[in-house]
């Protein structure tokens, strides 16, 4: 289970990793918790009369469309998005919005969520929220909230039939060191790097919190699905500008230098071992250990019955 703030942020963390999991049969579920009402149009070609009367529709077309590009399902939780607040000092978010709810009330919504789809592997954001926007924030706090409540039958007793998730992650999409890596390629073939300004503002972070990859504990390998992550990013056309920098490296490079995302595990109800390479490691090997056991306790069964009969 993918927990998002806005539609959009589905196909710009973690995409490929989720399209990975779908095509090799898991069950894969994304969660938009708000509807993603107040992004800006930030397509120039999107920018044209019409759209924006009708956003909302847009916005859930848009969605169902990215959702089919990963081959994923996907659920709104109906919270409404607070919108970025921009400006010194910065503007209170708006009444109503996801930042304002109840810990508590959305941390139901997404626990009745989680107990019926019944994840073992859950997907978030770090405590920063991978960037500073409050529903990103919020996303960070219901998901950990939900985490430790949903397996617990004296939480949210209305919410459904407790289940306990078993990992939880956190997506790490802005490394310094993947963009250096693909700045020293353009250096290489003495090509300027498309992502420089970018990679500048990564590296101020950086410099503040550490590179984000020092905190990487799980590398999914899913360069085979960039194609699809790209597919399921074009399809939020009024957020992602097909000319903009998502799109500036080439698929084929990057799927050759750096053909992973990165995770870190959060929380754990399993023993696994660092650095991961699979999101459920530690839950296959646990479950064939099951099955193991059981198929052990089979044979000593027969051969009991089998003592019996003679
Ligand atoms: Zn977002």
């Amino acid at each position: 289970m993918a927990v998002h703030a806005h539609p959009d942020d589905e196909s710009s963390k973690g995409a490929a990793t989720t399209a990975k999991y779908a095509a090799e049969g898991d069950d894969v579920l994304v969660v938009s918790l708000t509807g993603g009402e107040r992004g800006s149009i930030l397509n120039p070609a999107m920018d044209v009369p019409g759209i924006l009367d009708r956003i909302d529709d847009v916005r859930r077309e848009e969605m169902a469309a990215a959702a089919k590009a990963l081959g994923v399902r996907h659920r709104w939780l109906g919270f409404v998005d607070s919108g970025l607040p921009e400006g010194d000092p910065l503007p209170p978010v708006p009444e109503g919005s996801f930042a304002l709810v109840p810990l508590e009330e959305a941390t139901e919504a997404l626990v009745r969520v989680v107990r019926e789809f019944r994840p073992h592997v859950m997907t978030t954001y770090d405590e920063n929220g991978g960037y500073p926007h409050p529903d990103h924030i919020m996303c960070h706090k219901v998901s950990m909230a939900a985490f430790e409540a949903a397996g617990d039958p004296e939480r949210f007793p209305d919410a459904g039939e407790p289940w306990t998730p078993l990992k939880l992650y956190y997506n790490h999409g802005f490394s310094l060191q993947r963009l250096e890596t693909f700045a020293d390629e353009y250096d290489r073939i003495d090509e300027p790097f498309p992502m420089r300004d970018w990679m500048e503002r990564i590296r101020k972070a950086a410099q503040e919190h550490g590179d984000v990859m020092s905190r990487v504990t799980t590398q999914i390998d899913c360069g085979k699905y960039f194609p699809q992550r790209d597919e399921a990013l074009r399809a939020h056309a009024t957020q992602i500008d097909p000319n903009g920098m998502f799109f500036a490296i080439p698929l084929e490079m990057q799927q050759r230098l750096w053909p992973t995302e990165e995770f870190e595990l959060a929380r754990t109800r399993v023993r696994t071992a660092i650095p991961e390479t699979d999101l459920f490691a530690g839950i296959r090997d646990a479950e064939d250990a099951d099955a193991e056991d059981r198929a052990a306790d089979d044979r000593a069964a027969d051969r009991a019955v089998e003592g019996t009969v003679r």
